[in-house]
Parts: structure tokens; C-alpha cells; sequence
């Protein structure tokens, strides 16, 4: 398997490009700009949501509001239906510090 040509083809998958930029969420407003925006990505087929393991939260994505309530820790895991490339929301609801909308490392 060459690494770097199945590299390329994850980094052109056009569905999931938009995803893979790794953002920083600012408090309680951006989660639940980028819950909506993950929720959507769901709906249109794009990302599906993984196991998040042993990290889960108590509530399921589906099952989530974009303006909560939230679990103080949360993790939400999604893949790119296409490619397969991974994602993962998190976030740090009880201080409403924020979090992160990042790829995940293969
Ligand atoms: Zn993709």
C-alpha cells in the first residue's frame, strides 16, 4: 500500500473536505454552530456517526440539541461515508470553555 498516494486520495475526497479543516470551537455558541453543522453533514450522508468507545457521552448525537444541554465532557466521533477519514467533535461544556472540531489520525 503506498501511504502517500491513499494520503492524496483522503486529502481530494471532495465530500469530507470542507471537515478537515481542524478548528478551534469558542464557547457554548460556537458548539452549537458546529453540532449544527455535523448534524447536517449526518442528514446529507456525508459524515455517519462512530463509536466514540469507551469516551461516549451519555447522550447520542441524534439525541442531541445544538444549544444542549450537553454532557460536561463531550466526544462525538463521525466518518466520512466516502473515504472513511474520521473526525471527532469535543468539547468541554461545564466551564463552556470550547473545544475542537478535528480530523483524526488513522
Ligand atoms: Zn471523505
Amino acid at each position: 500500500m503506498d501511504t502517500k498516494k491513499a494520503m492524496l486520495s483522503r486529502m481530494s475526497c471532495k465530500r469530507c473536505s470542507a471537515f478537515q479543516t481542524r478548528r478551534h470551537i469558542w464557547g457554548l455558541q460556537g458548539l452549537s454552530y458546529a453540532i449544527t453543522n455535523a448534524k447536517m453533514a449526518v442528514a446529507e450522508g456525508v459524515l455517519s456517526e462512530t463509536d466514540a468507545g469507551p469516551m461516549a457521552g451519555t447522550i447520542t448525537f441524534s439525541d442531541l440539541h445544538p444549544n444542549g444541554p450537553y454532557d460536561d465532557l463531550l466526544i462525538y466521533s463521525f466518518k466520512c461515508t466516502n473515504c472513511g477519514r474520521q473526525f471527532q467533535l469535543s468539547a468541554e461544556t461545564y466551564h463552556g470553555s470550547g473545544g475542537n472540531w478535528a480530523p483524526r489520525a488513522i
